[in-house]
């Protein structure tokens, strides 16, 4: 059997998102534009729509008001922002800010709690400061606990398991998946920002970043009505903040963007300003997920298990047509029960290009669950997921730095990003405040005979911010990026027999190597090699016959100077792994 899946033509056609979701095209579709950008002048960056997810509570279900969470989180979200808004004083545009962070997603809020806790005056900008975060977010209890966050869950499951053999076997990951309590996290790092002193956040829509001053940059955006306040318009699209307020400005010695996928203001390797072209960011491939909430009759799984992915299909044996799509387009369904009679299920693109269209992972979902006897008597929430996985990096000689989606820290193999975003978070403000003090210094020792060393210190903004990127960016996270990148390109291009292969090797190697290509180690190339050779010598003859030209023709340079000592690595502590039951007994 042809390992690699030619995509049915019919399979082309563009996504379509329910009415609460962006009304534009969404890149890796037929009909989007080339990177997700609007046209923007020279020397700025203009905000446009953009890609990620939407949370939609089904119409007529308890949770189908502003926000998909309960109304407990969702208050305790608005008050948490709140309390830091009135925290600091009103903003003022002639204020020198250090910092204008703009989103307050786990990357935004992260950071800048990071940058207020070093004193650096900082301000954030965010369209949705009030609502609780929309997605769900599953991370390793490991990854938190190293991060001082393992009680920041709101559900535990000691039992992953993955259906990835052929025989339909489950494999044990004896490795602990959590939901991480998203509330608690947003009011942690909100009360965090406030604690600091430093920090003023403001519910904003950022529009405009003129990057041509060269001490600092402005910053343009409208404030955001509350979304209490926010269906109330007419005129603003479901879903989209409602603006209020004349246009205001913010001055920032560094700027950065924390808005997501949707790279509003960032500009990556390759990608023509404006959107005008062939675009690096069309060879990005896409995760594309719809999951429900759903309250359920009964559901087979054992206390304490979760499901991290289930590649079985067969559900999907009706007919030749059925077969076909199954093997060709490979799919897997996520599922975290959290009582007897409710679980979030999601079926899973886990990468492909263009991406997998909604209407068709919720058509496989329901035909999944009707095989597995699974009654949905209720759904609660609908999840809509697309991340854009591997393709370029940011640029590192751009003024406007960037952290999280934006800056594409998401695994590319995986998806996964925002415990490595948590990490990196005080790192990345580290490097923020120690570039900003350098630039002082320099600034501060060339002022003029009687110059005020107490007025505004005129840095290069444009050398700090390359400082930023270069450490964010560093030449070993980029060598461990173009091996990920190169799985998640090889993945991309799997039938479902092979990828079942993959992954049954994968997690046939030794726990803490799999668990540290998850969790973005490996960051040393012999780390990687190991690896590589690990899943090479477990794995079949189907794997290792597409792996191999696809690593000599597709991976060449890149993949090769990934496994070469060639450059120093700075590398993080290792995975910290829960003992396997035999150790623990
Ligand atoms: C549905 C979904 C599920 C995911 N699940 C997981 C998971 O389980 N585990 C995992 O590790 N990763 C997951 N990811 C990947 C990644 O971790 C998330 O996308 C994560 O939310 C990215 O964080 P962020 O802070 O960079 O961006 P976001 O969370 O997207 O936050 C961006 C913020 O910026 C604000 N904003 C946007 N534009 C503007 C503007 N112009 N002005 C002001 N504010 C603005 C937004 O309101 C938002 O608050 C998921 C992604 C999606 C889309």
């Amino acid at each position: 059997m042809a390992a690699f899946v030619s995509v049915p033509a019919g399979h082309l056609r563009p996504l379509r998102l329910s009415t609460a979701v962006s009304r534009r095209p969404l890149p890796g579709t037929a009909a989007a534009a080339p990177n997700g950008a609007s046209p923007r002048a020279p020397r700025r960056r203009a905000a446009a729509a953009g890609i990620g997810m939407v949370t939609t509570p089904k119409p007529g279900s308890p949770s189908a008001a502003a926000s998909p969470a309960p109304p407990s989180a969702a208050a305790s979200v608005a008050a948490a922002a709140a309390a830091a808004v009135a925290a600091m004083p009103p903003t003022d545009s002639s204020q020198l800010y250090d910092v204008v962070v703009i989103g307050g997603g786990p990357a935004g809020l992260s950071l800048s709690a990071g940058l207020g806790e070093r004193g650096l005056r900082t301000l954030v900008l965010d369209a949705s400061l009030d609502t609780p975060w929309p997605n769900n977010y599953g991370v390793w209890l490991d990854e938190l606990e190293a991060l001082g966050l393992g009680d920041c869950t709101s559900a535990v499951w000691p039992d992953a398991v993955a259906y990835v053999r052929a025989d339909g076997a489950p494999s044990a990951l004896n490795r602990v998946y959590v939901r991480l309590d998203r509330h608690a996290l947003k009011r942690r790092l909100l009360a965090r920002c406030r604690a600091s002193g430093a920090v003023t956040v403001v519910q904003a829509a950022a529009a405009d970043v003129d990057v041509s001053p060269g001490t600092h940059s402005v910053v343009t955006y409208r404030d955001v009505a509350p979304a209490t306040e926010g269906g109330a318009d007419p005129d603003t699209p479901p879903g989209r903040p409602r603006m209020v307020g004349p246009v205001r400005s913010a001055r920032g010695a560094v700027v950065a963007d924390a808005t997501g996928h949707a790279l509003r203001f960032v500009e990556m390797e390759g990608a023509p300003a404006g959107g005008d072209g062939p675009s690096s960011l069309d060879l990005r491939g896409y995760q594309a997920a719809y999951g429900i909430e759903a309250v359920v009759e009964a559901h087979p799984y054992a206390p304490g298990q979760m499901v991290l992915m289930d590649y079985r299909d067969d559900h999907m044996q009706g007919s030749a047509a059925e077969r076909t799509e199954s093997a060709t387009v490979p799919t897997f369904l996520y599922a975290m029960p959290t009582a007897p009679t409710r679980v979030f299920f999601e079926e899973t693109s886990l990468i492909a290009a263009p991406a997998v269209p909604f209407e068709d992972l919720k058509r496989r979902l329901y035909a999944r669950l009707a095989h597995d006897g699974i009654t949905v008597t209720e759904v609660l929430d609908e999840e809509f997921c697309l991340i854009p996985m591997g393709g370029p990096l940011p640029v590192r000689q751009q003024r406007v730095v960037a952290f999280g989606g934006a800056a594409a820290l998401v695994h590319p193999a995986t998806g996964y990003m925002v415990a490595r975003a948590l990490e990196l978070a005080d790192e990345a403000a580290g490097h923020i405040a120690g570039e900003l003090a350098a630039a002082k210094a320099k600034a501060a020792a060339s002022l003029p005979a009687g110059g005020d060393p107490d007025g505004e210190l005129e840095v290069d903004a444009d050398a700090v911010a390359s400082g930023v990127w270069e450490a964010l960016w560093s030449v070993g996270r980029r060598k461990q990026r173009d091996f990920f990148n190169f799985g998640g390109e090889y993945l991309r291009r799997l039938d479902l027999p092979t990828i079942r292969d993959f992954f049954s090797a994968f997690f046939r190697l030794p726990r803490q190597q799999w668990a540290e290509f998850l969790s973005f180690r490996l960051l040393r190339p012999g780390e990687r090699l190991a690896f590589g050779l690990g899943v090479f010598f477990r794995t079949t003859n189907r794997v290792r016959a597409t792996i191999t030209p696809f690593g000599m023709f597709h991976g060449r340079g890149k993949l090769l100077m990934s496994l070469l000592p060639l450059y120093p690595v700075d590398v993080p502590p290792p995975v910290k792994l829960p003992p396997l039951p035999e150790e623990g007994a």
